[in-house]
């Protein structure tokens, strides 16, 4: 069966460098790479997606969710907006467009390897990751996530093993920090996302769910407007008022514009120049 090694590209640090990685350390042949579209992310992180498949020549796939347009129509048809407990956004915009790729490459006779730029530094979540592992999934619409720590303990192990919708997962870079990752790309002169230089600790949606009050104070009007424009949707088709809002605070939901105004950043509009601090400017 021939391997083939999917590697994803959000435009985010850790997958840029993931990408390299992998492009200096396995036959090009056996290399695919894909980016999962939200129809929500930063403008600059676009056009720096179309800069990686330029400069690395990565023929790169390009998936969205058959089923929702973008993000708009997801929280329009969900009625509501992701939160950390209800996270559809990914499982949507990401996971089951990406999934669905895995079953039309594993059609074709290959063997699929899903390489992802996770590191267990971002998140408690994940500290008991490693290198490799292999989530099980019965059908791309249904995803049945577990751990390999958790199948073992399943008395019907040998199931899950046999699978055929067993999806593994290769995080070369999963022990490393993030001072690594900002060494490595210096050290491999990547020209990493622009959004890092003004100050962004993570690039992804725009915004994401999880943005920090720091990444909220930092969306340009464009982006607070955009956010707006989506409450007032998702007010008007739900029923529930908590449920009509992007951001929360200790279960409160809370307008954009007003979590904006509390922390918006550098509103005297001084030249700060590179805020990085992993010296990515020096
Ligand atoms: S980056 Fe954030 S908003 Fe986007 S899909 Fe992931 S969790 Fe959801």
């Amino acid at each position: 069966m021939k391997k083939l090694y999917l590697v994803s590209v959000s435009g985010g640090k850790d997958s840029t460098v993931t990408m390299h990685y992998m492009l200096n350390k396995y036959p090009r042949n056996q290399l695919k790479f894909i980016f999962a579209d939200t129809g929500w992310e930063n403008p600059l992180t676009y056009k720096y997606i179309d800069y990686l498949d330029k400069t690395y020549k990565l023929d790169l796939i390009r998936v969205s969710s058959e089923k929702f347009k973008d993000m708009e129509t997801l929280c329009v048809s969900k009625k509501m907006f992701p939160n950390r407990v209800n996270k559809f956004c990914t499982n949507e915009l990401k996971i089951i467009p990406i999934l669905n790729k895995i079953n039309e490459f594993k059609l074709l006779g290959f063997k699929v390897i899903s390489v992802v730029g996770v590191r267990k530094e971002e998140s408690e979540k994940r500290k008991g990751e490693g290198l490799w592992k292999t989530n099980f999934t019965h059908h791309a619409n249904f995803i049945s996530f577990r751990s390999l720590k958790n199948i073992k303990k399943s008395k019907s192990v040998k199931n899950f093993y046999s699978n055929e919708n067993a999806v593994t997962i290769y995080q070369p870079i999963v022990n490393w920090t993030t001072q690594e990752v900002y060494d490595y790309s210096k050290k491999n002169n990547i020209e990493l996302n622009p959004l890092y230089k003004m100050g962004c600790s993570r690039v992804g949606c725009y915004p994401c769910i999880n943005s920090s009050k720091n990444e909220i104070g930092m969306l340009s009007f464009e982006a607070v407007q955009k956010v707006k424009a989506l409450e007032n949707k998702v007010s008007k088709v739900t029923t529930n008022s908590k449920n009509a809002t992007f951001f929360y605070s200790k279960g409160k939901p809370i307008p954009i514009e007003d979590i904006y105004k509390k922390n918006e950043f550098n509103s005297l509009g001084l030249d700060l120049g590179c805020i990085n601090p992993y010296g990515l400017c020096e």
